[in-house]
């Protein structure tokens, strides 16, 4: 039976990624900065909270690593902890910095030091490539970061390109653009949209408050982010991959679907705040993923207006 280290298993793709896994057949283990007071609630929706060992581990604490790495001796990690959110990044850039950068470094520090055959996943963000403009970003394209989170990302990226190249580490970086699903939290717009919506359709009176509706991003859907994330340990040879649908949409329409899908207008509920706006943002996020379909056989099934559909289901049926 192989055993996956999945750090961070608390968040979004942890919980799916953790199925997926259960259901291949692996030994699960997860890792959260305090295993004892988490309430791993995406494990209990999931139902899967039971299958899985839970540890703490701080990633930023090279001992704590290396503790957990000896412990459970894993054949794959996949290190999906750290700031996630990139409102965030800009008023927490040190701890961003800290928990993404230095703990990829500490893995793959610690994974080098054990000398063991182990497998690592690292989650890379579309948030590298800035601004892609009309062009599609793919595995070519050069790093423009325009946030502390993504300076972060690109940092981390380029740590497991470096080991890989000079330790011979089995190491991928998945640059993966936007995916959502019931589980993000709410601090995320794509949630916080569809919260709004739905209360908004049970007889809320209330507003949806958004910055730059006119921003362009590629969003799809978290359960089958996660399998990406599975077949680049599954190749012979680490490498990294784009993960996207290939289609973008404005956040306007994102808005506009989820209203219209219970049957109401946007326009008449939706406030422009500008204290929302980022200090710097990017217009448009477009990327390629036909590297993916080429060599790992992926292409993404669910599309924006299909993440849009699913997510107000999924809020509705649990309201
Ligand atoms: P989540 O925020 O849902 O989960 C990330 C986990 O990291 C949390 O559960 C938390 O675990 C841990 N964490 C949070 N803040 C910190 C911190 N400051 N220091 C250390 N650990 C922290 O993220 P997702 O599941 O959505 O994403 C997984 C990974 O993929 C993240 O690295 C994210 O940046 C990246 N990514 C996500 C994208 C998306 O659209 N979802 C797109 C591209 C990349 P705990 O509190 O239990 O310690």
């Amino acid at each position: 039976m192989k055993k996956a280290l999945i750090c961070g298993i608390s968040g979004q793709d942890g919980a799916y990624l953790a199925q997926l896994l259960l259901n291949q057949g692996y030994s699960v283990c997860g890792t959260s900065r305090d295993a004892q007071i988490s309430s791993f609630q995406n494990l209990l929706h999931l139902g899967i909270r039971d299958q899985v060992k839970l540890e703490s581990m701080a990633l930023t604490d090279f001992r704590s690593v290396l503790q957990v790495l000896t412990k459970i001796q894993p054949d794959e990690i996949y290190n999906l902890a750290g700031q996630s959110s990139v409102g965030l990044s800009f008023g927490q850039p040190v701890e961003t910095l800290e928990s993404i950068a230095t703990g990829t470094l500490n893995l793959l520090e610690a994974v080098r030091f054990l000398g063991a055959p182990i497998k690592v996943y690292n989650a890379g963000s579309s948030e590298c490539f800035g601004d892609t403009g009309e062009t599609a970003a793919d595995e070519t394209t050069p790093f423009r970061p325009r946030s502390p989170y993504a300076v972060a990302k690109a940092t981390a990226f380029w740590e497991v390109a470096n080991y890989r190249e000079a330790y011979g580490l089995f190491a991928c970086s998945g640059i993966l653009f936007n995916h959502e699903s019931p589980l993000r939290p709410e601090r995320f717009v794509t949630q916080k949209i569809i919260a709004g919506v739905c209360r908004i359709a049970q007889g809320s009176t209330e507003n949806v408050y958004l910055g730059n509706m006119q921003i362009q991003r590629d969003w799809g859907w978290a359960p089958e982010y996660v399998e990406a994330m599975y077949l680049m340990l599954q190749q012979e040879q680490p490498d990294d991959y784009v993960i996207a649908t290939g289609e973008s949409s404005s956040l306007e329409d994102f808005v506009a679907a989820a209203f219209a899908s219970v049957d109401l207008d946007w326009r008449k509920h939706v406030v422009i705040d500008s204290s929302l706006l980022r200090p710097t943002d990017l217009a448009v996020g477009r990327g390629n993923p036909a590297k993916a379909k080429n060599k790992l056989g992926w292409q993404a099934k669910y599309k924006t207006k299909d993440v849009v559909q699913m997510m107000v289901q999924a809020r509705l049926a649990k309201s």
